[in-house]
């Protein structure tokens, strides 16, 4: 009769563990049935499910591989499976698979305990950890990333509940938490569409010119009413151009010049660039800073609104259609098709209650540093790393990463 037998082998890393216990098994003619390893800190675990086909001595390939083990200095566990359990974990296969994602500048054992209690309170079975960022150093800075992913499986019966839970726990201990599902999408993203203002810049444009022209209050007063949605866009917008008039056309060059990027945006958009990704900026601004940021940062479209200046002035008003948040994914929608690839393969990333549109049809949309309005709305957020922590949403590990 055949057996299965789960091999459990534990001690400090060395090369060749898999390939010396592999020999001895392979003596008897044993199919793996499952196997994975993980190295924490160099101390090794090796898992291997096998199967000792009939006429086979399994009680032999136990000896074998417990010898081996004690030569190599490692720990060996044995545990017969039966064949009905494991035929259950066979079935258990077309369960739903999930990603969760924890972002922090430290992670901590108490974010850890909370998030993974919410995750088995609603359905969800954890089968692997791992750490995206890279080593820790004791001493974390204000610019550190931590990253630990969690894949996991189950049927989630309250989505809403589940991603309520998240948000709690995010908000009360300073902590991102993505939900995705996983999918052929996750790590096949094609095109990437910020918004510019308060998401690529830490800053409000509009309102830096309006200082310029004298008239900071007042248009700051009609920013944030805007972001907070109290105010259409279109309007709102107008209303805050129209204050400009008359601002001389220099001194768009020295607030261009001035604008802080965003932590993370260098190193998110060089690798996005090196990996073949297409990227756009499409942003209810002016199309003068994001051509700017465009050739700065190496950006391959730009949609914004055009200020018009006649005689070297800022005459308040704009031409051409404004980008608004129905324009914002409109033209997420065009870049898509020009691409040819689904929305599924857009990523979208946005402050404000007009990036709420583009954030809702891209398949990865991302509320960064978002008002809560907006965080509430959108699917994902980011708030305490940078914006390159959208590669770690996207899969990737800091290692993978040149910088
Ligand atoms: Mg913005």
């Amino acid at each position: 009769m055949r057996e299965l037998i789960l091999i459990t082998l534990f001690g400090s890393d060395k090369p060749s563990v898999t390939s010396a216990i592999s020999e001895i098994l392979s003596a008897s003619k044993a199919n793996i049935l499952d196997i994975g390893q993980a190295v924490i800190h160099e101390n090794l675990s090796l898992g291997m499910l096998i199967e000792v086909p009939d006429g086979e001595d399994s009680s032999a390939v136990v000896k074998n591989v417990l010898y081996r083990a004690h030569e190599l200095q490692m720990q060996a566990r044995f545990q017969p499976i039966d064949e009905k359990s494991y035929d259950e974990w066979v079935s258990l296969q077309g369960k739903p698979r999930h990603i969760v994602t924890l972002l922090a500048r430290q992670i901590t054992a108490q974010q850890i305990s909370a998030l993974t209690r919410i995750m088995s309170d609603y359905g969800l079975n954890i089968d692997n950890i791992s750490r995206l960022s890279g080593r820790v150093p004791l001493e974390p800075t204000s610019t550190s990333r931590a990253c630990v992913e969690f894949s996991a499986r189950g049927y989630v019966e309250d989505v809403s509940g589940l991603r309520a839970a998240f948000a709690d726990l995010a908000s009360g201990l300073d902590v991102d938490i993505a939900f995705q599902e996983d999918n052929m999408y996750r790590r096949t993203r094609r095109l990437v569409c910020f918004d510019m203002d308060s998401t690529l810049i830490e800053a409000e444009v509009i309102d830096e010119l309006a200082k310029a022209a004298g008239v900071g209050d007042e248009v700051i007063a009609i920013t944030e009413a805007a972001m907070r949605g109290e105010l259409d866009f279109q309007e709102s917008f107008r209303r805050r151009v129209s204050l400009l008039k008359g601002l001389d056309e220099n001194v768009l060059a020295g607030i261009a010049e001035q604008l802080p990027i965003t932590e993370g945006a260098e190193r998110l958009i060089a690798t996005l660039r090196r990996l073949g990704y297409k990227t756009a900026i499409l942003s209810g601004g002016f199309n003068y800073f994001g051509r700017y940021l465009q050739s700065r940062l190496g950006i391959d479209y730009v949609y914004a609104n055009e200020l018009d200046i006649v005689d070297g002035k800022v005459t308040g008003e704009v031409t051409g259609r404004i980008v608004d948040g129905e324009r914002k994914a409109e033209l997420l929608r065009e870049l898509a098709a020009k691409e040819m690839i689904s929305l599924e393969q857009v990523v979208a990333v946005g402050d404000g209650a007009n990036d709420l549109p583009m954030l809702s049809i891209a398949g990865l949309g991302i509320a960064f540093r978002a008002k809560p309005l907006v965080r509430a709305e959108a699917k994902q957020a980011i708030s305490h790393l940078g914006l390159d922590a959208i590669l770690y949403l996207m899969g990737f590990r800091d290692r993978e990463i040149a910088h």
